[in-house]
């Protein structure tokens, strides 16, 4: 039987860049892990396809799954619907390989409730000034909607204490370097590993 794969969760505040530094490492072809694809029930950014950035879903559809206790994790953010699906998760950690999530912190925190053993990674901007160029330049909001956000991210920052590891998102490629050698370190972590080579103490040559 395959040992089972790793949950690696990827969060962070809103606009440090969680979503570039995801599509950076499954665009490289020595990433290994799998990409679980969430359900959303926000409507399609232009060239978003179902089934491959999120499986969208109405309101009505995706409560009828939480009935179900079809998901990890969900969450409302900004007034839509988020959620990690468990089918999906557990069929694949089964097979021994690692899957990555990249979600908010909200739904983060529940993942760490239920999955105690994944790897928690928290994405962390180099400045709060930083963070804030970052939401100015990414819509046309409202000065309020600005400073909201701000302090919904210093709050979604105090919540850091709950991960493993804090990766500083200061260039995108640095940051996919440091994910990827987390990863790698967990692993060969003594308390994952010394099941297996027990095993081979006890098999002998
Ligand atoms: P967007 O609408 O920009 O694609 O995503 C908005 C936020 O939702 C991002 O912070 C993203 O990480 C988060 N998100 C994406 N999928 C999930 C999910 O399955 N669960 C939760 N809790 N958050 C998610």
């Amino acid at each position: 039987m395959n040992e089972r794969g790793l949950l690696i969760v990827l969060s962070g505040p809103s606009g440090v860049g969680k979503g570039t530094v995801r599509k950076e490492i499954f665009s490289q072809p020595d990433t290994k892990f799998e990409y679980s694809i969430s359900m959303t029930t926000r409507k399609p950014r232009e060239g978003e396809v179902d089934g491959v950035d999120y499986f969208f879903k109405s309101r009505e559809e995706f409560q009828e799954l939480i009935k179900q206790n079809k998901f990890i994790e969900w969450a409302e953010y900004v007034g839509n619907y988020y959620g990690t699906p468990i089918d999906y998760v557990e069929k694949t950690l089964q097979e021994g390989k690692d899957v990555f999530l990249e979600i908010e912190v909200q739904g983060a925190i529940q993942v760490r409730n239920t999955f105690p053993e994944g790897l928690f990674i928290f994405l962390m901007p180099p400045s709060l000034g930083e963070l804030k160029n970052r939401i100015v330049t990414r819509g046309t909001e409202t000065e309020d909607l600005i400073n909201n956000r701000m302090k919904v991210a210093k709050e979604e920052i105090e919540m850091m204490d709950a991960y493993d590891y804090v990766v500083e998102n200061d260039h995108v490629e640095l940051a996919c370097e440091r994910i990827k050698a987390i990863v790698t370190a967990e692993h060969c972590r003594k308390d994952r590993v010394s099941k297996r080579y027990k095993k081979m103490m006890e098999v002998g040559f």
